[in-house]
């Protein structure tokens, strides 16, 4: 697949003033609640409802969706509000169906993105549609799996194509629900600048109150959409409760979003700018985390010395790290003085938490 602008065309036809909008429940439970949302956001900026039919769930015992009579809700919510319409589709009955009751969108989920066979059953059941088809990533921060879904449907011919980054699962514990990885869609768009890009805040933090902040930043780095799961009684849905906001909440978020408009040389400057601030700020992040991670390995290491009596101080150690670190730095542009004054500054730090660690002992030796 080529990056082309035919890839957009579908998007850049709305002429939207704003970014594409997404919105909608996580899951549709019933008939009255699916109308209730569509009517709240009816005469607000979301361009596409969404509504969950089919959930897939991650341990067998949840709720998994109401399934095809779901589909008739949401062509009574087409036929009373006007507002199209974007549901999952994860095989061949559920795009049958969709196409069945005129369905607009359909988006894969991130547990079929890592199934190829999964992509290409939906793509030959999708042939010779004219569908808006997004592909969310693949759970896994993989980013040929996550293209290489998006190339099975359009060599099926669907040219109405866009992608939505919703997070990547990680065993660590972190404050998102599903870790961005940003790095991930900024090369995604470098590659494919005309793949329209939406944005998935409420499965990559999993809380409400951080939907706002995440969001911003994917408008910083030239997003070209959201997808927002709300409900008009989040703490009350029957699937994803927490990250769930209100109809109201989603107005105030996109009131305050800044939404830049390349329009002159002036508003391109600023753009290019902001994008790069957002990279920047998502580094110096991953610095800290980094850092943070590393010092907790330096207490460890402050262990195994206290238990051993070993001195905290191992020059040897110490220079052959700088050594390397020096020569890395160099092949990444970095000066000498500066990975010097760098390293110092992380060691003297290590050393610091391993003798509060070593001192800790001697006093509890002292009080016994
Ligand atoms: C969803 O959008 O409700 C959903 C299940 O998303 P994901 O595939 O990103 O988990
Ligand atoms: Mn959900």
């Amino acid at each position: 697949m080529e990056n082309s602008k035919e890839l957009r065309t579908w998007l850049d036809d709305m002429a939207l003033p704003h970014p594409l909008v997404i919105a909608g429940p996580c899951s549709a439970e019933t008939e009255e609640q699916v109308l209730r949302i569509a009517h709240e956001l009816k005469d607000t900026d979301v361009n596409y409802y969404r509504a969950g039919i089919w959930k897939p769930r991650t341990r067998p015992g949840n709720f998994e969706g109401v399934g095809a009579i779901g589909l008739k809700w949401l062509k009574k919510v087409k036929e009373e509000t006007g507002l199209k319409t974007a549901t999952e589709v994860a095989n061949r009955t559920h795009v049958d169906l969709a196409l069945e009751h005129d369905v607009d969108l359909l988006w894969i989920g991130a547990r079929s993105t890592v199934s190829p066979f999964i992509i290409q059953e939906i793509a030959d059941a999708l042939e010779g549609t004219d569908k808006i088809v997004l592909v969310k990533n693949p759970v896994n921060p993989d980013l040929s799996l996550w293209l290489g879904a998006v190339e099975r449907l359009h060599k099926a011919g669907i040219k109405k194509l866009g992608v939505i980054h919703r997070g990547f699962s990680t065993y660590e514990k972190t404050k998102y629900r599903n870790i961005p990885e940003w790095q991930l869609a900024i090369e995604l768009q470098t590659r494919f600048p005309d793949l329209p890009l939406i944005n998935d805040p409420s499965h990559i933090t999993g809380k409400r109150d951080m939907i706002f902040d995440v969001s911003q930043t994917a408008l910083d780095l030239n997003f070209d959409g959201l997808m927002i799961e709300t409900h008009h009684d989040p703490d009350n849905a029957w699937s994803d409760a927490a990250q769930q906001v209100t109809p109201q909440k989603l107005v105030q978020i996109m009131k305050d979003l800044r939404i830049r408009k390349e329009t002159d040389e002036e508003t391109e400057y600023k753009n290019s700018l902001s994008n790069c601030r957002a990279q920047i700020d998502i580094l110096d992040n991953q610095l800290i985390e980094t850092l943070g991670k590393r010092m907790k390995v330096a207490d460890q290491i402050g262990e195994l010395k206290k238990q051993r009596n070993v001195a905290v101080l191992q020059t040897n150690r110490w220079n052959a790290i700088l050594g390397k670190m020096i020569l890395e730095g160099e092949s990444k542009g970095l000066s000498e003085e500066f990975v010097l004054k760098m390293f110092k500054a992380i060691h003297q730090e290590s050393i610091n938490h391993q003798e509060k660690i070593v001192n800790a002992a001697k006093a509890e030796v002292v009080q016994k």
